[in-house]
């Protein structure tokens, strides 16, 4: 049985903008954000208060999230790696924070610079000053199929690590496949041994679509009864272990096959894509979802059409076509 809605968490202004080589700058990012929120999505990562030495692409974390402003039924959260980082975000306004850990401590003892058992107990600290402020958690179990360092990850150690954070008063877990490498039939032997013990809402899927497989494992979610899943604009954000390789599953190919499937998701795919073509002028090149390509072509096609019937058919076989953007698309760097 499928859902008739999905909850859809966007995460291109933190996940995909802090993998991205060029610093955005901040008016840029708030057009991004509003434009995000214009198209209908109401769950948006916008930002992570780490110190800006390691992450410079966000190092304007406490200026980007005192500029947004509040909209009835949209919650902004940000990512935030300590008690420090707590008080910069609810001093600019945030109310929903991510604390991210994974499910592999070679993994977090190279992200984050801890054992995922120490992450822990500095997040303990954090979720019971963010619940005495009356700030949600989110909490990020990372590395849940495989760790770029270790290899295969068992499922056991995902329920664990998932456990512990629910324990800290996360109300919701989201596991990511970071390398992007799972397959369907991983998805579903994770889900049959985490909903055992963990009610199926409080789960949400973050996938990669490194290897292609992204939207196979979002249809594996959703025929185990999941209704959340991460996605990034675009497809923002790239894969660090693997150069030039796709990263985040795009948010308008995960609203594209929801759509098709009938599954509501209060997402308006035109204006999306909008929102990601901002941040494609920003960053001056294609980004790689591919119904963000397939209705950039479409617009294009269209303007071509209309200029052949207004011009003459000099000026429509001459100018117009050289003129066109879709005549000298470039080709994505690698
Ligand atoms: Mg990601």
């Amino acid at each position: 049985m499928l859902p008739d809605s999905v909850r859809i968490v966007e995460v291109g202004p933190r996940d995909g903008l802090q993998n991205e080589a060029t610093i955005v700058p901040t008016p840029s990012k708030i057009e991004f954000v509003n434009a995000l929120v214009d198209a209908g999505l109401t769950e948006i990562e916008v930002t992570s208060f780490v110190s800006p030495r390691h992450i410079p692409q966000l190092g304007d974390a406490a200026e980007l999230a005192g500029a947004l402003s509040p909209r009835e039924g949209v919650r902004l959260s940000a990512l935030v790696p300590n008690a420090r980082g707590l008080e910069r975000a609810r001093e600019a306004g945030i109310r929903r924070i991510a604390l991210f850990t994974a499910a592999s401590d070679t993994f977090t003892e190279k992200n984050i610079g801890m054992t995922v058992a120490r992450s822990l107990t500095v997040f303990g600290e954090v979720a019971h000053l963010a619940l005495e402020m009356g700030i949600s958690i989110r909490g990020y179990v990372s590395t849940a199929f495989e760790c770029p360092f270790e290899g295969a990850v068992s499922p056991q150690r995902v329920l664990e690590v998932t456990e512990q954070l629910l324990a800290l008063g996360a109300d919701e877990i989201s596991l990511g496949d970071t390398i992007g490498v799972a397959a369907p039939t991983e998805v579903e032997r994770l889900i049959e041994l985490l909903r055992r013990r963990v009610p199926l809402g409080r789960l949400a899927l973050h996938f990669h679509d490194t290897s292609g497989t992204a939207l196979a494992n979002v249809v594996a979610g959703l025929s185990l009864g999941i209704t959340t899943f991460d996605a990034s604009a675009g497809g923002l954000g790239g894969c660090p272990y693997a150069p030039g390789a796709a990263g985040n599953l795009a948010t308008e190919d995960l609203v594209y096959l929801l759509q098709r499937m009938g599954i509501h998701t209060g997402v308006d795919l035109g204006r999306l894509a909008q929102a990601s073509a901002i941040i494609e002028r920003t960053l001056g090149r294609r980004l790689p979802s591919r119904q963000l390509q397939r209705l950039g072509a479409a617009s294009a096609a269209e303007t071509r059409n209309r200029s052949a019937t207004r011009g003459t058919s000099r000026e429509a076989g001459g100018g117009d076509v050289a003129g066109d953007p879709a005549a000298g698309t470039p080709t994505r760097p690698r």
